[in-house]
């Protein structure tokens, strides 16, 4: 019979089938290693090695860069590093500040915060800002070449001599007491805003606007001499660290309403809290943020950034101090 012969092999090709019998076999087993050995030389592996779950390393690997996950793979486990990286300012050159709050001044930090839990959001908005730190220690100065964004604060300050060189006359028009002083496209955008809301009934007035340095310095001495520095500080900023020293911040109230306990509730702050960044206004010390701004809320503050600026601050729903933090103190 034929066919007996058809299935009969040659030594030749039996052994060529033996050889890829065994290579199907073998080659899936040592690509299986190697991909095993590529596995155990990924970040990923070395954070679950580390003893984060699988949810934690996604939260690492998702918001962190490179160079950033080697640097935290120097770190030892730590249940709170997961939880800051994913919030939305994290910045990892703080990562050791954030994680000090943890540990050092729990405390401190509910004192603060009141929350039952850790407020990561709110502990990464504290150390972006330095506010983690006590008020006026390792200042920096002032950065001008930020122009209507520079930031003074309790850790930014002026040069006593610093005055901007566009200072106009407000008119009387304006203003409810003394004579004042504000840098001119500040004026252009209040005249502007001014009209907005008069238009809408609502009749704004400035209370305070520029003060120099040396108005600063017996603003806050007078505090000073009658009730002691503790409260001098809570109630003004020191020389060189207010922000009307610059010349872009107004105090504004309504006609009808120059009470500071009231003001909050009154028509006239309803309506700049929704309209003021058009004009490139911001609320500079918004209410529950006293610890990074280091002000109390003041409902009649508004600091100019000119439209652009301003309005991105509205949307991010954060103070100006963590904006510039974030976004433009390393710039
Ligand atoms: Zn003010």
């Amino acid at each position: 019979m034929n066919s007996k012969k058809v299935y009969k092999l040659k030594r030749g090709p039996k052994i060529a089938l033996v050889v890829v019998v065994l290579l199907v076999l073998i080659v899936p087993f040592f690509v299986d290693k190697y991909k095993e050995y590529l596995y155990k030389k990924t970040n990923e592996y070395a954070f679950l090695r580390q003893g984060y779950t699988e949810e934690q390393v996604s939260s690492i690997m998702d918001n962190l860069s490179d160079d950033e996950e080697s640097k935290l793979l120097t770190y030892e486990y730590n249940e709170f590093i997961p939880e800051f990286v994913k919030t939305k300012y994290f910045m990892f050159k703080n990562l050791d500040g954030y994680l000090g709050q943890v540990i050092t001044k729990e405390d401190d930090f509910f004192k603060y915060h009141g929350t039952d839990g850790y407020d990561y959001e709110g502990i990464v908005g504290l150390v972006n800002t330095h506010a983690d730190r006590d008020y006026y220690t390792d200042t920096y100065k002032t950065d001008l070449s930020k122009e209507y964004g520079l930031l003074v604060n309790k850790f930014y300050e002026l040069d006593s001599e610093y005055e901007p060189d566009d200072l106009v006359d407000i008119s009387i028009k304006y203003y409810y007491g003394g004579a004042k002083k504000i840098r001119s496209e500040v004026y252009e955008a209040f005249k502007e805003m001014w009209a907005a809301a008069n238009a809408e009934g609502i009749y704004l007035i400035i209370i305070s606007a520029y003060r120099d340095y040396d108005s600063q310095v017996s603003v806050y001495k007078d505090y000073e001499d009658r009730k002691g520095k503790a409260y001098a500080d809570r109630i003004a900023a020191r020389p060189g660290f207010s922000e009307h020293q610059a010349g872009l911040s107004l105090d504004i109230y309504s006609k009808d309403n120059t009470n500071s306990q009231t003001f909050k509730n009154s028509k006239a702050y309803a309506w700049l809290s929704e309209n003021a960044h058009k004009f490139g206004f911001i609320l500079r010390y918004p209410e529950g943020k006293s610890k990074i701004t280091g002000a109390d809320f003041e409902p009649w503050h508004y600091r100019y950034l000119g439209t652009s600026l301003a309005t991105k601050v509205y949307n991010e729903r954060i103070t100006y101090d963590e904006y510039y933090a974030y976004y433009m103190e390393d710039e």
